[in-house]
């Protein structure tokens, strides 16, 4: 179930963690499948979990059905300049 939603977002990079259904809509957990970043600064790579940030997706039609998505962006830390 999981993989196919992923394929049906069609986003290689986002991984549907959790789905729930409610009534007509479907409210999809999603989030980016990266663990870590590259700082665009300075080029170190951070691990550091800066903030998880989740915003919603509405608006996204499957079928007669209405698809939020919840999406997890994940944040990090430069160590060097303290961006995130
Ligand atoms: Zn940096």
């Amino acid at each position: 179930m999981k993989r196919i939603l992923t394929q049906l977002l069609n986003l290689a990079e986002v991984i549907v963690e959790s789905s729930l259904q409610e009534g007509q809509t479907l409210i999809l957990s999603v989030s980016k499948k990266v663990k870590s970043a590259v700082c665009p600064q300075c080029g170190q790579k951070s691990e550091k979990l800066h903030q998880n940030q989740r915003y919603l997706v509405k608006d996204l039609p499957m079928g007669d059905k209405e698809v939020i998505l919840n999406v997890n962006r994940r944040r990090f830390k430069c160590k060097k300049c303290r961006k995130t």
